[in-house]
């Protein structure tokens, strides 16, 4: 038997805004930061949960704060029995009845216990030796399905449902991790279309994700209509027909608004449009959606809870679902999405980038292919080429793809020397002006 001894948050912050890395309609200087958080036990083993809430600058020492919160909850409990049953482990905080009013299930606080929840699924999958994706697929259908709060969700997803979703996988599980690990988990670059980016890097960036093998790359709009087509009409020419182009708002629209601009980019060919509107406007993205048919609608990055995913499905918003590791309440609600995707035949894309979340998402859509959809077809997961070198093990990307990552743990620890030096406001990258050349 180990005890929590200590539960760790520090608010680390990266530069970027100094060379518009991140810079998007909504967030034109995001400093990609990080609340981030530690768990230790007193086992001999010293192996540490690992965790963190991605923000973009001001406002993290509010998630580590909120990070801190939740310390009661894990302090001096019995680590063995948190870990055993991750399902009550995640309601014993989301339902926490006096926090819970600063949601419900939603914003600052739930973000919070997603890092929280992450870092205890690292621990655990550290302690197995198996990386996160595995550990999840390695799960039997009854196991998964019990890291899942079906409350209000049984009006689209029952757990019966749940578990003949993951049964029916079980047969082909084997197969798909070796077909995994020989063939990798495609993905898509973000990186030559960042909006403060001049028109001759977007050319050469986007010349460079083709030669390093991406079949899909997107771009930020919607803060100029001509830039936009202006931009569009470069990227389509140097990639050529047969690479996707999808396109992201970043909620700058109203709905009419969105529906007439992306009629006006529909010529080039786009993959998606993603985020046109609010996060929260279920009916909005509807509308838009069956305006711009067959452009599809791509969301999930801001989107609170499974609640409104659930509404999104039912209400035909959304034609590709984009999780987040980070933005939900952790691996278990991310589990309900990926169920709640399966059930109504949704592609799931995930958001990532920012810092980390490359790292955390991918094991979320490998243990998705292996053990739920049983797809990767139709399927990218976002990278954007920033900030892996803090980590511990970053990913893999080669040939427009992911490659699993074997190593034991959920992929979100950083090096000690950067959460050192990137410490706000006092590290030495911040405490001594910041210096250009720190964003690449
Ligand atoms: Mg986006």
């Amino acid at each position: 038997m180990s005890t929590i001894t200590a539960v760790e948050t520090s608010d680390v912050r990266f530069p970027t805004s100094v060379e518009l890395d991140g810079s998007d309609a909504m967030n034109p200087d995001p400093d990609y930061s990080a609340a981030y958080l530690v768990i230790r036990t007193d086992s001999p083993d010293g192996i540490e949960g690992h965790g963190f809430v991605f923000t973009i600058g001001r406002g993290n020492e509010v998630e580590a704060a909120a990070i801190q919160a939740l310390a009661g909850h894990l302090l001096g409990k019995n680590c063995e029995e948190l870990l055993a049953d991750m399902g009550g482990t995640w309601k014993m905080m989301v339902h926490d009845s006096q926090l819970r009013w600063l949601g419900p299930e939603k914003g600052v606080m739930h973000m919070a216990i997603g890092a929280v929840v992450n870092a205890l699924w690292d621990l655990k999958a550290k302690r197995a030796g198996l990386p996160l994706w595995q550990l999840l697929a390695r799960m039997s259908p009854e196991e998964i399905v019990a890291l899942v709060d079906f409350r209000y969700l049984s009006d689209a997803l029952t757990p019966a449902e749940a578990l003949d979703i993951l049964q029916r996988a079980v047969p082909g599980r084997q197969e798909r991790e070796i077909m995994l690990l020989a063939e990798g988990y495609p993905g898509y670059t973000t990186t030559p279309g960042w909006l403060g980016y001049s028109d001759e890097r977007l050319i050469r960036l986007s010349g460079e994700a083709v030669q390093d093998g991406f079949g899909q790359i997107k771009l930020k709009v919607g803060a100029d209509l001509d830039d936009d087509i202006r931009r569009l009409r470069a990227a389509r020419a140097t990639v050529g027909p047969d690479v996707r182009i999808a396109v992201d708002a970043n909620q700058r629209w109203d709905v009419d608004t969105a529906v007439e601009w992306i009629r006006q980019l529909a010529p080039f060919d786009l993959a998606w449009v993603e985020e046109p509107t609010s996060p929260d406007d279920v009916l909005g993205h509807a509308a838009i959606a069956r305006a711009i048919a067959p452009v599809r609608v791509a969301t999930g990055e801001h989107v609170a809870n499974r609640v409104v995913f659930k509404q999104m499905l039912q209400a035909g918003s959304l034609q590709v679902l984009q999780i987040d590791a980070a933005r939900v309440a952790g691996v278990n609600e991310n589990v309900a999405i990926l169920l709640l995707a399966a059930k109504f035949g949704v592609p799931v894309c995930p958001h990532a980038g920012g810092v980390g979340l490359c790292e955390a998402v991918q094991h979320l859509s490998m243990f998705d292919f292996v053990a739920v959809s049983g797809e990767k077809e139709d399927r990218v997961i976002e990278f954007v080429d920033h900030l892996h070198e803090h980590f511990v093990t970053p990913v893999d990307v080669r040939q427009g793809r992911y490659w699993a990552p074997l190593a034991p743990g959920g992929g979100s620890q950083m090096l000690a020397a950067t959460l050192q030096t990137y410490a706000f406001p006092d590290g030495p990258a911040w405490a001594a002006g910041i210096e250009p050349e720190m964003a690449h």
